[in-house]
């Protein structure tokens, strides 16, 4: 089946999809994406995905594409064409195309945003068999600009730290900065400690994950300590467990990091006790 993909109005087959070349995310990585997962055929945490995307639009200065419940209605008639149970939905909103290459912002009466979104069908995405054995991660310096809070396309950097992972025979990287961990490539990073739950306090310095806000909320609904506060490799390496959170991985245990065993070396209960309750109670509230 050939998929169907939206482009600014249009659901068109994925080979009719055309973006100009003067696109200013194409020109200059001047857009801004969300990723939506989609279990039993529904969406996970829309809301949440809906007002980041409406703050990075807002603190680049972005037009918004259209409402609310616009997108919604896009994001559910893409699952329902594409008959997607488990996947994604991406969604991407870029500053459009002024018709030649300007540094200066164009003048948004005048120059429309772009906005597309795709669906990925990731049947299992759910019953992972990586979630079972948990993922190996390496740290690499954090070397991307001062608002990753902004969820913008600019991802060369993070796309290079999965491959100096895969080169390094691990899964994915973890990134460090003035000692301390920020997060992982397209995730959230964690250790657990005894009974605590630690991840970096939510600043400019991170990507203000949809996923985070959930499992931390789920975890201090069920009595679970949690500490935001930064972490250095070390501590990480002698934590009880680690993991990282993230839309299209949910809550992933990381067993082993820069080569070093973490905890025992399998999934630890904490991370897969999350895993769960996230899993169910998004389900639940799934739309
Ligand atoms: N940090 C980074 C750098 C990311 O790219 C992502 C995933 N987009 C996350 C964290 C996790 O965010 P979310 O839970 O909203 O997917």
């Amino acid at each position: 089946m050939t998929r169907t993909v939206y482009v600014n109005g249009e659901y068109l087959p994925e080979h009719e999809a055309k973006i100009s070349i003067f696109d200013r995310a194409f020109l200059m990585a001047d857009g801004v994406y969300e990723v939506t997962s989609v279990l039993d055929g529904k969406l996970i945490d829309f809301d949440g995905h809906a007002v980041r995307l409406e703050r990075s639009l807002k603190e680049l200065d972005m037009p918004t594409p259209c409402s609310k419940d616009e997108l919604l209605e896009i994001h559910r008639e893409l699952v329902r064409i594409n008959g997607i149970e488990e996947g994604l939905v991406y969604l991407q909103v870029t500053r459009g195309a002024p018709g030649d290459r300007d540094f200066v912002f164009p003048d948004p009466e005048t120059t429309e945003p772009t906005l597309v979104l795709f669906t990925q069908n990731k049947p299992g995405l759910a019953d992972s068999p990586a979630a079972k054995e948990g993922i190996k991660v390496i740290s690499i310096e954090d070397v991307r600009w001062g608002r990753r809070d902004i969820k913008t396309v600019q991802l060369l950097y993070p796309s290079m730290g999965k491959m100096m992972a895969k080169k390094a025979g691990a899964d994915d990287a973890w990134m460090v900065e003035d000692g301390f961990v920020t997060e992982g490539t397209s995730n959230n990073a964690y250790i657990v400690k005894g009974s605590k739950i630690i991840t970096r306090a939510l600043s400019n310095d991170i990507l203000h994950g949809i996923t985070r806000a959930a499992v931390l909320r789920f975890a201090r609904e069920a009595q679970m300590q949690v500490e935001e506060r930064s972490f250095t490799i070390d501590e990480a390496k002698e934590a009880d467990e680690a993991f990282v959170t993230s839309a299209s991985a949910f809550v992933m245990p990381v067993v082993e990091l820069d080569s070093v065993t973490v905890g025992t070396g399998t999934p630890g209960p904490v991370a897969q006790r999350l895993r769960e309750i996230y899993l169910e109670e998004s389900r639940k509230a799934a739309i």
